[in-house]
């Protein structure tokens, strides 16, 4: 027992810390996102190396951990050194006034932010919340996740070896291959797997060419018991990075070791991958996600709305299961949104805010796709700096790539010819018909230029979804 002395220390180091914490993450995120999801944490005691903090409820931590857990991390490691830990601990509602009893809190289980651990020789980069448990069944799932399962049970012997899955945005394919790895680990939890995107590793092998240890590189790919890959697509186009993949899969496969890839698409629309690696990903299993139906999204819903700790009546849960159709995390935005909008406004969710709520998500995504974000993504794709894009240069490769621009603002936003004109250095709308019209020509002819187009429409979807 603390005598009040000590106590009043204590409680003044913890606020202390905490607000050194606080005044790193407002550098970090924006002012609407520090004063939602920041300033409501307390800081309720610090002990050895470890603060705890007191959180509103559930939904806070989640999104917290979804959102910004490598800014916590890194922050905490920053105020608190590597030792340092972060504890949240729920502030139930009726203890919001009342000063709280700290020994009789909690019923859920803290969850505790370690910082980094230099220590570790290799992070799995798993989400340990993506599980199987929490992935709802239904008819468009089943054989995925039936395949998946097995996969995570017994690694390496099954027939499913690549298991290849695919499907379109936001329908469960990274939560599925998370939660592969997760049972792995949950059953063994001495085996190597890693969790990659395609993108990273695009990037981490064109850093071991810089750095002269693409040996290294790939040598530690191959010392794993199971490599997931997402979004194996962007390997498109990307013949380096392709061949070096080759040869890690090849030794992987023939070591009996598991080998996970997701993609937007079949192995068979996959133009611009080698033909050797498609060939190598028929090997195994192939199953697609097909976009779930009213009562997968209704079930979906409940789900989690029931883990955020809020209770949707079935009224509601219909309405929007209804009304948002096309996939789950579209889904899941709607939920969180509705609940950030009846946190800010402490309102309770009734009917109208649920509709309100619901037009906002079906035309926010038109909506955030912006000019900006397509040169960004189209100047990411090229390799090019962005105001190449809007100077007068006419090397072959920023032509392309403007054209491909303007043709994508055209059809993913509602600016008219003369904004997108402007955006682009100023030109007369009639430049952006001419770009509109030539793209649109070569991708009925040229498949490369289609796989183009589709790879870089794919991306910038995911940066709004
Ligand atoms: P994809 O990789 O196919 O684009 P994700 O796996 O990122 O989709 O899924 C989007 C969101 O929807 C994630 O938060 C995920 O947890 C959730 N989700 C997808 N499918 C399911 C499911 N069957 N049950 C529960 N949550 C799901
Ligand atoms: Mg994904």
């Amino acid at each position: 027992m603390l005598n009040t002395a000590e106590s009043l220390r204590v409680e003044k180091e913890a606020k202390d810390v905490w607000k050194e914490c606080l005044s790193l993450i407002k550098e970090n995120v924006p002012n609407i996102t520090y004063n939602t999801w920041f300033l409501p944490i307390k800081p309720s005691d610090f002990l050895g190396n470890t603060l705890k903090v007191f959180v509103p409820n559930n939904f806070f931590i989640e999104w917290i951990e979804q959102h910004y857990n490598t800014l916590i991390k890194n922050t905490v490691a920053q105020v608190l050194g590597h030792e340092g830990k972060l504890l949240y601990v729920i502030l139930e509602e009726k203890e919001h006034e009342a000063e709280p009893e700290k020994n009789t809190l909690p019923d859920r289980k803290p969850v505790i932010t370690e910082a980094a651990e230099p220590q570790k020789e290799f992070e799995s980069c798993l989400i340990t919340k993506y599980t199987f448990d929490n992935f709802i069944k239904g008819e468009g799932n089943q054989l995925a996740r039936a395949a998946a399962y097995a996969v995570g049970d017994s690694p390496g012997s099954t027939s499913f070896n690549p298991l290849f899955i695919y499907g379109g945005v936001g329908l469960g394919k990274t939560h599925l291959i998370h939660a592969i790895g997760n049972k792995i680990l949950e059953r063994a939890p001495e085996k190597r797997v890693i969790y990659i995107s395609s993108d990273a590793f695009t990037v981490e092998f064109v850093e071991a060419i810089q750095s002269n240890t693409v040996n290294d590189f790939s040598s530690f790919y191959k010392s794993m018991d199971a490599l997931i890959i997402d979004d194996i697509q962007f390997l498109v186009g990307k013949e380096k990075t392709q061949d070096l993949f080759f040869h890690i899969f090849n030794t992987l496969h023939q070591s009996g070791k598991q080998i996970i890839l997701s993609s937007d698409r079949p192995p068979k629309d996959l133009k611009g991958l080698s033909d050797r690696l498609v060939s190598r990903f028929l090997w195994g299993l192939q199953t697609d996600i097909q976009p779930p139906d009213l009562e997968t999204r209704t079930a979906i819903l409940k789900n989690k709305s029931e883990s955020y700790g809020i209770n949707l009546s079935r009224e509601i849960v219909e309405y929007i299961a209804h009304n948002i159709t096309s996939n789950i995390r579209e889904l899941e935005g709607c939920l969180v949104k509705l609940l950030a909008n009846a946190s800010l406004t402490s309102r309770d969710i009734d009917f109208e805010l649920v509709k309100k709520t619901v037009r906002e998500v079906s035309t926010n995504k038109q909506v955030n796709i912006s000019i900006e974000l397509i040169t960004k993504v189209v100047c990411e794709y090229f390799e090019l700096e962005e105001n190449k894009l809007r100077e007068k240069n006419r090397r072959k490769e920023v032509v392309l790539a403007r054209q491909i621009a303007m043709y994508l603002a055209k059809q993913l936003t509602k600016s008219s010819l003369k904004t997108i004109g402007l955006h682009f250095g100023g030109r007369d709308h009639s430049t952006v018909i001419h770009a509109q019209t030539s793209v649109e020509e070569a991708a009925k002819t040229d498949f490369k230029m289609k796989e183009m187009l589709d790879s870089i429409k794919s991306k910038i979807e995911l940066s709004v979804a």
